[in-house]
């Protein structure tokens, strides 16, 4: 909101009244918030501080899905908040939060916030630029409008168990549309992250992106370039690694957002062989959004894996024009698109390593026939490699009958597997070299394990 100035320059922030929600007005029942988030919210309000669950909760508990955390909103301070819990930690310098922990769940506390970044000063300055208010802290009124969305902004109030909409909200909520708060492009240029936000939460909540909202995002999307790798990183993982990673890729290309994240991946989509690159990144990140249904673990060094496979390719080409030996031209196309990736998203080493495992394996599957090809099944990375030899096959890259036999292999006991390795030995096939073939849809192509990574 529009703070209003006095005409000694002071300045009043103005906000309209919110629409409040009494419980009997909304779904949300205290059976569905974690026992250690109602713990930390009735001992705030107990001891006179307002205690208000906010964000992400109150938002998936309107919509009926199970929140991933729960983060709560006061007026007491950090410190008075440590004061509260013996298990309290507080962390972040400017703007700091206390972390409450209960055993593997931790409650984030955070004190009202005012101005959001970007628009502190002039609001809180008179015209000599004196700062007039700590600008750090607010009130409930301040802290709804330095968020990103109206259906972010929600509060549960455990006072009398009522939803507060400064925003309108809950009203998005029902119509399921995403609204930035503000002037979209302001709220852009602020923290351009938003844009990310905006692709995904429209796609995990499968909301529309309002017009207002989405219109700004094509002529800003290169601010994207100016963010920090590491936060990228954080970004990325919530995009793939959230339980709908394909629709999230597809939300970001669809608006230009891709590019920001993987330029390399986003060229060779756009390149010869993208119906090719389109097949395995939508097989991995299918792949990946079963797995997290499951329950089963996933990392990003198989997603990596994936996205870089083309550009590895590409690059291996390259090298070879140039002379270099096989070998040599494989392994410098893997550091040179790795260190590429890793400037746009700080990927950590512990992980690039098992994605540079995955590449270096999947010529060792082409060979197996030999005789030492189950010791293979040994190697830490075997069980990704193969999944990745898998996706490979699936979109098309002439790897079938070297899948086909892995997968035969693993599914014998130990006789069958035995008369497998025999019978592959005495065929003398040198499956080595994979027959060129063409491409399902794609044109043939030297692979990398031509070049015996
Ligand atoms: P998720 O379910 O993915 O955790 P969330 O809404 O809880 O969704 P968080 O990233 O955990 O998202 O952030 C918590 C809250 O903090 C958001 O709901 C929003 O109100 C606010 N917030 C987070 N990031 C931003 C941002 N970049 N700009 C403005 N507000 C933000
Ligand atoms: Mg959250």
């Amino acid at each position: 909101m529009d703070p209003q100035q006095t005409p000694r320059g002071e300045v009043i922030p103005l906000h309209p009244r919110p629409r409040i929600y009494a419980r009997a007005e909304h779904p949300i029942s205290r059976k569905q918030i974690s026992e250690n988030a109602l713990k930390v919210l009735y001992r705030l309000n107990k001891a006179g501080f307002r205690a208000l669950l906010v964000g992400g909760s109150v938002r998936d508990l309107l919509l009926g899905r199970q929140p991933k955390d729960f983060d709560v909103a006061t007026d007491a301070l950090p410190e008075q908040v440590r004061e509260l819990f013996r298990n309290c930690r507080l962390i972040g310098r400017r703007f700091r939060l206390a972390h409450v922990q209960f055993g593997g769940e931790i409650i984030e506390v955070a004190t009202f916030r005012a101005a959001h970044e970007g628009e502190t000063d002039a609001a809180a300055m008179t015209d000599e630029g004196r700062i007039l208010r700590d600008n750090v802290y607010g009130s409930l009124d301040d802290d709804v409008w330095r968020r990103d969305f109206t259906v972010n902004s929600l509060y549960y109030d455990i006072a009398d168990f009522s939803i507060v909409d400064y925003t309108g909200g809950v009203e998005d909520i029902r119509a399921r549309r995403l609204r930035l708060l503000g002037d979209p492009e302001t709220r852009y240029r602020e923290d351009p992250v938003r844009m990310l936000r905006a692709a995904r939460f429209a796609t995990k909540l499968d909301f529309e992106i309002e017009p207002a909202t989405l219109e700004p995002i094509a002529r800003l999307r290169h601010l994207l370039e100016d963010i920090a790798p590491a936060r990228l990183f954080d970004e990325m993982l919530k995009l793939f690694h959230g339980g709908c990673g394909r629709a999230s890729f597809e939300m970001l290309r669809r608006h230009g957002l891709f590019h920001c994240l993987c330029p390399l991946t986003d060229k060779a989509l756009d390149g010869a062989e993208g119906e090719f690159v389109n097949r395995l990144l939508t097989s991995a990140l299918d792949n990946t959004d079963h797995r997290i249904a499951e329950g089963k673990p996933v990392t990003p060094a198989f997603l990596f894996a994936a996205l870089l496979w083309q550009s590895v390719e590409d690059e291996t080409q390259v090298n070879l024009a140039n002379g270099l030996s096989p070998i040599e031209a494989v392994q410098f196309a893997a550091d040179t698109v790795i260190s590429k990736q890793v400037a746009r998203i700080a990927m950590p080493r512990r992980f690039t390593s098992v994605t540079r495992e995955i590449w270096a394996l999947q010529p060792r599957l082409m060979r197996h026939t030999s005789k030492r090809a189950p010791r293979l099944t040994e190697h830490p990375r075997f069980r990704a490699a193969y999944d990745f030899l898998l996706l490979r096959a699936a979109a098309g890259e002439p790897v079938q009958e070297a899948a086909d036999w892995w997968t035969q292999f693993l599914e014998s006991d130990e006789a069958g597997r035995a008369q497998l390795v025999e019978s592959a030995s005495t065929q003398g096939g040198d499956a080595r070299r994979p027959k060129r073939r063409r491409r399902r849809g794609g044109r043939s192509r030297r692979s990398a394990d031509d070049a015996g990574a």
